[in-house]
C-alpha cells in the first residue's frame, strides 16, 4: 500500500512538474517572441520613415521634368545613400520617365495606401514567384518620386535559425473609417510549414495609418527560443519528482515512527506525572498540584511536554496518553502518598476528552475504588484550543460536578473562549497566565490592566483565582494585595517527581 502511495506520488508529482517546467518555458518563449515582433515593427516603422525622408530630400519636380544627367545622378545616389532604398524612379502616369538603374519588372497589380498628405505606399504583386515588392511614393505635382524598399528581412534583425518557421505579414490601414476607402493592403515573406504555433501581433498607429506586423512561427521557430528541449524537461521533472517522493518517504518515516514511539510509550507507561505545588498565598501552604505530564523514555531520557504534546494533540494521541499518565498518578499515590492532607490534583484535559463517558467513567471508577484516598481531582482546560460543541461539553461537564470534580479555565486571557466560557461550561477557577503576572512592577500598561480586570471580574463573579508562573516576591506580595488565594510557580517549586512531590507534603 505504501509503495503503491509512493509510486503514486512519483507519478504525480513527475506528471506536474512536467507540465509545469513546459508551462513556464512556453511562458518564456513567448515573451522572447513578442519582444522580438515588437524590435521588428519597429524596424518596419524605422524602414517607412527613413525612406520618406530621403524622398523629401529630394527637390520637388518642375513641368519640364527631362532625365538628364544631373537627375539621373540625383536618384542614383539616393539609391547609393539611403540603407533601405534599393531603386528609384520618376514616374508620370505610371510611365518610368528616370530610374537609377534600369530594372525589368513583370507587375501583376498595384495596391495603394496614401500614408501621409505627401506619400502613397504601394505592394507591388509580380508575376513570378519573386516576393511581394514594397514601394514608397512622393506626389511632386503630376510627377511621382517612387521608391522600392528593400523586403525587410526578419533574419537581419533577429536570430532565426530554422528554414520555413516563419512567417510575417504587414497590414496597413486607415487609421480611421473616413479613409476607409483608401485600401486596405498586406504583404508578407517566407514560405510557412506546419502549425502556426506561435502568433504575435504589434500595432504601429501613425497620424494616417495603422500598420499591424503579425509573427507567426510553428514549433521550430519555438523550439529555438524554448531553453529545454523536451528530454531536458523529462530529466529535470524526474529528478524534482524523485526528490519529493524522498521527502515524502522521510516524512512518513519520521511520522510513523513518532507516531510508533508514542504508542509504545503509551503500553508501556512511560508518560509520568510531574507535580507541580499550587499554594495558598496566604500562608504558603501547599493546597494541591498541577499533574504536568513528561516523557520519561525507556533509556532514562525525560521529555519535556513541549516536544511531543503538540504532536500529540494534533493527532488525536493526547486522550490515551492521559489514561497512561493517570494510572502511573493512582500507582504514585499507592506507594508514597502518607500524609491526610486534602490535596487537589489538577490534569490537563482537552476538549477531545468531553466527547466521550470514557474519562468520566475512569474517574468515578477511581473515586469508587478508594484509590484516590484523601484527594480530590480537578480538571484543567486551556482557553488556547476552541470547544466547537459547548452544549455537549456542558452535558458532560455537569457529570463531573455533580462527583464534586470541579473545573478550572486554564491560560485564561489568552484564548478563545473570553469570559463567556465560564458560565456556559461552569468553570470555578480561572488560571491567570504566566504573560499577566509577568507584567506585575513592568511598565506595561496594557496588560497590567488586563491582570487587575481579570482579578475583579474574578471576584465579582465568585470565581476562584489561581496566580500560574509566579517567579517574584513582588509578584506574590502584588498577588496577596490583590487579595488572590492560590499561586503557583518557580518561587515555590517547579514542577517535580512523585517521590520529591510526596517528601514535601508528608
Ligand atoms: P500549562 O498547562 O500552562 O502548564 C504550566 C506550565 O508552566 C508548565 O510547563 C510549568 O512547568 C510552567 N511553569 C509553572 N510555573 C512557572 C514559572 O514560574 N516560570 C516558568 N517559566 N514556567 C512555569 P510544562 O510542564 O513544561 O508544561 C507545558 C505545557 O504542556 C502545559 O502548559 C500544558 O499545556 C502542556 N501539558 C503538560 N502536561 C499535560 C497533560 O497532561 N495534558 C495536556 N493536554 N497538556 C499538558
Ligand atoms: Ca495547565
Amino acid at each position: 500500500m505504501e509503495r503503491l502511495t509512493y509510486c503514486g506520488i512519483l507519478l504525480i508529482a513527475f506528471v506536474l512538474f512536467g507540465l509545469g517546467i513546459t508551462f513556464v518555458d512556453n511562458y518564456v518563449a513567448k515573451q522572447l517572441v513578442q519582444r522580438d515582433a515588437e524590435l521588428l515593427s519597429n524596424k518596419l516603422a524605422m524602414y517607412i520613415d527613413d525612406s520618406a525622408n530621403e524622398l523629401r530630400n529630394l527637390p520637388d519636380i518642375t513641368e519640364d521634368y527631362q532625365c538628364t544627367a544631373d537627375n539621373f545622378q540625383l536618384l542614383s545616389d539616393t539609391v547609393f545613400n539611403s540603407t533601405f532604398i534599393r531603386w528609384t524612379a520618376v514616374l508620370k502616369d505610371l510611365t518610368v520617365l528616370c530610374a537609377s538603374q534600369k530594372v525589368d519588372r513583370h507587375v501583376e497589380s498595384v495596391v495603394q495606401h496614401q500614408i501621409a498628405s505627401d506619400l502613397t505606399m504601394a505592394v507591388v504583386n509580380h508575376s513570378e514567384s519573386a516576393p511581394h515588392e514594397l514601394f514608397l511614393a512622393r506626389q511632386s505635382g503630376e510627377y511621382q518620386y517612387v521608391a522600392s524598399i528593400v523586403p525587410m528581412n526578419p533574419r537581419y534583425f533577429v536570430p532565426v535559425k530554422c528554414q520555413n518557421c516563419l512567417e510575417y505579414t504587414i497590414t496597413i490601414d486607415s487609421v480611421n473609417d473616413l479613409l476607409a476607402p483608401m485600401p486596405f493592403i498586406e504583404f508578407g515573406f517566407e514560405e510557412f510549414e506546419g502549425n502556426h504555433a506561435i502568433e504575435h501581433v504589434v500595432t504601429l498607429r501613425s497620424e494616417r495609418y495603422l500598420a499591424r506586423f503579425a509573427l507567426t512561427g510553428n514549433n521550430d521557430f519555438l523550439d529555438q527560443y524554448r531553453s529545454l528541449t523536451y528530454i531536458m524537461v523529462v530529466i529535470l521533472s524526474l529528478i524534482l519528482s524523485s526528490l519529493v517522493a524522498l521527502y515524502y518517504r522521510y516524512w512518513l518515516s519520521r511520522y510513523s515512527s513518532t507516531r510508533a514511539q508514542i504508542k509504545h510509550a503509551i503500553k508501556h507507561g512511560e508518560f509520568i506525572p510531574y507535580y507541580q505545588p499550587i499554594v495558598n498565598v496566604a500562608d504558603g501552604k501547599v493546597v494541591g498540584a498541577e499533574v504536568l505530564m513528561r516523557w520519561l523514555k525507556g533509556n532514562g531520557e525525560l521529555i519535556p511536554p513541549n516536544q511531543f504534546i503538540p504532536y500529540a494533540e494534533s493527532q488525536g494521541l493526547i486522550v490515551d496518553m492521559t489514561y497512561s499518565m493517570l494510572d502511573v498518578m493512582v500507582a504514585d499515590f499507592e506507594k508514597l502518598a502518607q500524609q491526610k492532607t486534602p490535596l487537589f490534583f489538577s490534569i490537563n484535559i482537552v476538549p477531545e476528552h468531553l466527547k466521550s463517558d470514557r474519562l468520566f467513567d475512569y474517574i468515578k471508577a477511581l473515586q469508587d475504588s478508594g484509590k484516590l484516598k484523601q484527594y480530590r481531582i480537578s480538571l484543567e482546560i486551556t482557553e488556547r484550543q476552541p470547544i466547537t460543541d459547548l452544549v455537549e461539553a456542558r452535558k458532560m461537564l455537569d457529570k463531573f460536578y455533580a462527583i464534586g470534580i470541579d473545573l478550572k479555565l486554564d491560560d485564561a486571557g489568552m484564548g478563545y473562549g473570553g469570559f463567556s466560557y465560564v458560565q456556559k461550561l461552569g468553570i470555578s477557577t480561572l488560571k491567570i497566565d504566566k504573560a499577566f503576572i509577568d507584567t506585575i512592577g513592568v511598565k506595561d500598561i496594557f496588560n497590567e490592566k488586563t491582570l487587575d480586570a481579570i482579578i475583579s471580574f474574578s471576584k465579582k463573579s465568585g470565581l476562584s483565582v489561581i496566580a500560574e508562573g509566579v517567579e517574584t516576591d513582588e509578584q506574590l506580595n502584588y498577588l496577596k494585595e490583590q487579595n488572590v488565594e492560590l499561586a503557583q510557580g518557580y518561587l515555590f517549586s517547579k514542577p517535580i517527581a512523585a517521590a520529591a512531590f510526596f517528601q514535601i507534603n508528608r
